[in-house]
């Protein structure tokens, strides 16, 4: 289990799912069950859903996320939504650099590392994903990418700067997959993050940052995964949209 450093967040991730009546459905369904949640618990919703999302979690505790921002505070970006644009519709978090981004539209680390600085800028909690493919995991990369994703994605903030930041190892050949890293593949991974950011940006800076998993995360893997030393929480995509999310919120660590 996490460090009493960090507080354990389980984040989730609706992606492109759900119509209004169902995301107000689902956040309903999030903020009655926080009552028995084991640590910090936050939605990452459409865009389209924050404002109606945002009603009904509004004083619950649960938090509320984006799941992309623009680098730029306002202009002509069409299609593109800043991240001050979130903070004013009511989003305390945003999601940056997932691998949903990084693959199907082009994202880069210099964008990850842009975008982390809009976010901060703004005040919001920046959750930046980083995570190896199969084909790197299996040519033995997956050091060098994850060095490399950290490195670049946060480089050029004082740690004062990232005192919110939280990263995600998502390992992308997990990720929708229903394959889950091992407890021992994710700890594994969680501590060679920990150690990228003490290289970067300092060892009480890395020993307070939360690092989530996400891959597969799943009401029966959870707890396993959450036993582990370094994971520190979890982002979750297609099980945050069902019931089982409100048991991964109340995970147990032994
Ligand atoms: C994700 O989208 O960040 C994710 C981890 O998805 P899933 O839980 O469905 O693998």
């Amino acid at each position: 289990m996490a460090s009493a450093l960090r507080r354990p967040l389980i984040a989730g991730n609706w992606k492109m799912n759900l119509t209004l009546a169902q995301s107000v459905d689902l956040a309903k369904l999030v903020s009655g069950g926080f009552g028995s949640a084991s640590g910090e618990v936050a939605v990452c919703v459409p865009f389209t859903a924050i404002t109606v999302v945002g009603e009904i979690l509004k004083g619950t505790g649960v938090r509320l996320g984006g799941q992309d921002c623009h680098w730029e505070a306002s202009g002509a970006f069409t299609g593109e939504i800043s991240a001050g644009q979130l903070r004013d519709a009511g989003c305390q978090m945003v999601i940056i650099g997932h691998s949903e981004r990084r693959r199907l539209f082009g994202e880069t680390d210099e964008h990850v590392n842009k975008k982390l600085g809009a976010a901060l800028k703004c005040g919001l909690t920046p959750i930046v994903c980083v995570g190896e493919t199969l084909e790197e995991r299996e040519t033995q990369k997956t050091w060098r990418v994850l060095e490399t994703q950290i490195a670049g994605g946060l480089k050029g903030f004082a740690p004062s700067e990232l005192a919110q930041a939280v990263v995600a190892y998502e390992p992308v050949w997990a990720i929708g997959t229903g394959k889950t890293a091992s407890p021992a593949q994710a700890q594994e991974a969680h501590l060679f993050i920990r150690s990228q950011l003490k290289k970067v940006h300092g060892g009480s800076f890395a020993a307070g940052c939360r690092i989530l998993y996400g891959g597969s995360v799943t009401a029966d893997n959870v707890d396993s995964l959450m036993a582990q030393a370094d994971v520190d929480g979890a982002l979750v995509g297609g099980a945050s949209l069902k019931k089982d999310f409100l048991r991964i919120m109340g995970f147990r660590a032994a």
